[in-house]
């Protein structure tokens, strides 16, 4: 995968996680911003990925998390390649943990479902179900 599309990625992912990091407000802007970007249809690639960074870069939480993710070959969220790298589950059973990946058909929604008990949300631009990854 090119740089422009792990950025891509990289921004579908972060939505989810945007309540985690910054105030609800702030996440609300930034997900609308970061929306309407990932379906822009006539942007080009790398402006996209360029516009995307600069959105991404305003906040320092967001910035470190979007580097992290970045950094991972598989592009999981930090909170993930942690409980993968350590081979725990949330309940403690030492088991290897794999978090499935759902993604919006649109491409512009990312999400992970760490334990069964987390239902897949749809995605909150195109109210559709998620597919899995
Ligand atoms: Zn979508």
């Amino acid at each position: 995968m090119d740089e422009p599309s792990r950025v891509r990625e990289a921004a579908a992912l972060i939505r989810g996680c945007l309540p985690d990091l910054v105030s609800a407000d702030d996440a609300n802007t930034i997900d609308r911003v970061v929306s309407h970007l990932l379906n822009d249809a006539d942007m080009d690639r790398s402006e996209l990925a360029v516009q995307l960074i600069q959105v991404l870069d305003t906040h320092a939480r967001i910035r470190t998390w979007v580097r992290r993710v970045l950094d991972d070959d598989k592009l999981r969220p930090p909170e993930i390649q942690e409980v993968e790298e350590r081979g725990v589950d949330p309940i403690g059973s030492p088991r290897p943990v794999r978090a499935r990946c759902f993604k919006c058909p649109y491409g512009d929604f990312i999400w992970y479902q760490r334990t069964a008990a987390h239902t897949p949300p749809n995605c909150p631009t195109h109210s559709g179900a998620l597919v899995a990854a």
